[in-house]
């Protein structure tokens, strides 16, 4: 049997990324910019996530244009990606939102447009429900800017029907992505 090398606990105080072998999971992390070059900051995301520790880019989505969703501002920039990473979850969180703030993110009131928005959607199939943490993200099924860019890399885990109750919301591929 395949023993789990031992992990040093992460410990969220003192921000330490564990870069300890671990068996890699399947992650899923849906991508969204409204505000300066959206389009640009989407693209250097994807090229920050793909060089995160012990992870690896499996896929791509295109790139989508989406109406914001209770939400005024102009037009979302979105897209989905998969990682193959050894990150344990909260860490690829904190990951997240170093790459949000490293582009200018600012969090003046609730849904305010963002220079970018990175959400953890699926980390392989674990359920987590911790005080900043939920996992699959729980507003994702509502949102066709995840799930269209979602069902494009990984169609086994959108079903036709959840597309369908999603017609309504204005999402198109970009052109030139
Ligand atoms: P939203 O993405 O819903 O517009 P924010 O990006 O401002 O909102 O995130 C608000 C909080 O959501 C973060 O502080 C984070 O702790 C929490 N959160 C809970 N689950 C997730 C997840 N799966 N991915 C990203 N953030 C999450
Ligand atoms: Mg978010």
């Amino acid at each position: 049997m395949r023993r789990r090398l031992a992990t040093r606990r992460f410990d969220p105080l003192t921000d330490q990324v564990n870069l300890h072998p671990r068996d890699p999971v399947r992650a899923y992390i849906g991508l969204g910019a409204n505000l300066g070059d959206a389009r640009r900051t989407v693209l250097a995301a994807i090229d920050s996530l793909a060089g995160l520790p012990g992870s690896r880019l499996v896929a791509r989505s295109g790139l989508y244009w989406s109406a914001p969703l209770e939400a005024t501002g102009p037009d979302f920039v979105n897209a989905v990606i998969a990682l193959q990473t050894s990150l344990e979850a909260h860490e690829m969180l904190l990951q997240l939102q170093q790459i949000e703030t490293a582009a200018g993110r600012l969090r003046p009131y609730r849904n305010a447009p963002r220079t970018l928005d990175l959400d953890l959607l699926l980390y392989g199939t674990a359920c987590i429900n911790s005080p900043h943490l939920q996992v699959p993200h729980p507003r994702m099924f509502e949102r066709a800017f995840v799930l269209l860019p979602l069902a494009e890399i990984a169609p086994e885990l959108v079903s036709s029907g959840q597309l369908a109750a999603l017609e309504g919301q204005r999402i198109k591929p970009m052109v030139r992505s």
